[in-house]
């Protein structure tokens, strides 16, 4: 270590940076964790209201088939049955998803697979020769009319704010088909929402390591960069390059959350809200997720919005042309390996969901301290 006071310095206190730091922390290295937030845990914080973990920053669900990743996080904590099992309301009316046999009896009155799998075909006849290129002809490849224009476009649209044919077709790869009344939203192995909150997952990685909150990294990065022989950042791969070829585009949310002086108010953690006239695409109730009891409850309607400096980038816009300006920062990146890391979602510029930033953490943990 010689010169400096620590071996790692971490920037960002998120899932990635939280695994990190622990793994390195057990490899006998000396670490110093820094957020820009007022608390730990990046996206994945719960603020508790009226006893409810409620998720400030968009509804997570763990879920995932890799096994080392399941065994990973159940050493710090157990998971409860959550399954998610969203209900999407369009003008006023229910319907299961992902697309299943519920799904396709609430849109035809079909009643038996092979019922179900005629219609299908029909509705996707016209398009079953194309290649997709775009999440439009993806969808219409993959299910038809009906279901594009009931489930998909309006909620698409609203949610990249852009035309369902300028949107990466992969997007909407992660939606399944099923021949089954089964509303798993999920076709992973394991799911579930940590018993006690996802609070408690980052409080067990970060134990005992000195961590420091409401830390602006750029404004102190100089002196930053003395304490630590090795820096692992995890914010904006533009931003740790000062945006000089140009910005990385986000999709950005905005979450307006009420108490609600009732018990329940739908019946289930999320119902998307799929027309385009309704400005938010679902509303979260939160209790759920823990099969809370408690008398009232928080829901949270949730806006996509225009990212901005004002609010936080969500979604990384994997197009082309973005894809490209990545790989502008990637290589800047690999100029400066020898003192810097990058990883996590905001750095790889991924859409990850959180089994996919353990096993990246876990990866960078196997590749340089093991
Ligand atoms: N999607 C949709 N209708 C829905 C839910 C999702 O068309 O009711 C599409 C939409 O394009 C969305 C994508 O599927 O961006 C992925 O949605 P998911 O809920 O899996 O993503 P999350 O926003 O939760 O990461």
């Amino acid at each position: 270590m010689g010169k400096y006071q620590y071996d790692y310095l971490i920037v960002g206190a998120g899932l990635f940076g939280s695994v990190f730091a622990y793994e390195a922390k057990q490899s006998g290295k000396k670490v110093l964790v820094i957020d820009k937030r007022d608390h730990l845990g990046g996206n994945i914080y719960c603020e508790n209201i009226e006893g409810i973990n409620v998720h400030k920053y968009g509804a997570h669900i763990f879920h995932t088939s890799n096994k080392e990743v399941w065994e990973y996080v159940n050493q710090f904590v157990e998971f409860n049955r959550f399954t998610n099992s969203p209900v999407a309301n369009y003008k006023g009316k229910l319907y299961n998803l992902p697309f299943n046999m519920n799904t396709f009896y609430q849109l035809w009155g079909v009643k038996t697979p092979a019922e179900a799998k005629a219609k299908i075909e029909g509705q996707r006849k016209e398009f079953a020769n194309i290649t997709p290129s775009n999440l439009e002809e993806q969808a219409l490849f993959l299910g038809g009319k009906d279901i594009y224009e009931a489930l998909i476009k309006g909620y698409t649209e609203k949610q990249w704010g852009r035309p369902a044919v300028e949107i990466p077709a992969f997007i909407i790869q992660r939606l399944p088909f099923r021949y089954t009344f089964d509303n798993n939203y999920f076709n992973d192995i394991y799911q579930g929402i940590p018993i006690g909150g996802y609070n408690k997952l980052i409080d067990c990685l970060l134990n005992n390591i000195e961590v420091r909150s409401n830390i602006n990294y750029f404004e102190n990065k100089e002196e930053l960069d003395g304490l630590a022989e090795k820096i692992l950042y995890t914010g904006k791969i533009d931003e740790f390059f000062d945006c000089k070829f140009g910005k990385l585009e986000y999709r950005s949310l905005h979450f307006e959350t009420e108490v609600l002086d009732m018990d329940n108010f739908q019946g289930n953690a999320v119902v998307n809200y799929t027309e385009k006239d309704i400005a938010y695409t679902r509303i979260i109730e939160h209790k759920h997720f823990e099969f809370g009891t408690q008398e009232k409850t928080v829901v949270t309607r949730e806006y996509p919005h225009e990212f901005s400096k004002d609010n936080e980038p969500y979604y990384p816009m994997n197009d082309n042309t973005n894809e490209s300006l990545l790989l502008k920062y990637q290589e800047l990146a690999s100029e400066v390996a020898h003192k810097y890391i990058f990883g996590g979602r905001l750095s790889d510029y991924k859409y990850y969901d959180m089994d996919d930033t353990i096993e990246a953490a876990l990866k960078l943990v196997k590749d340089i301290l093991k």
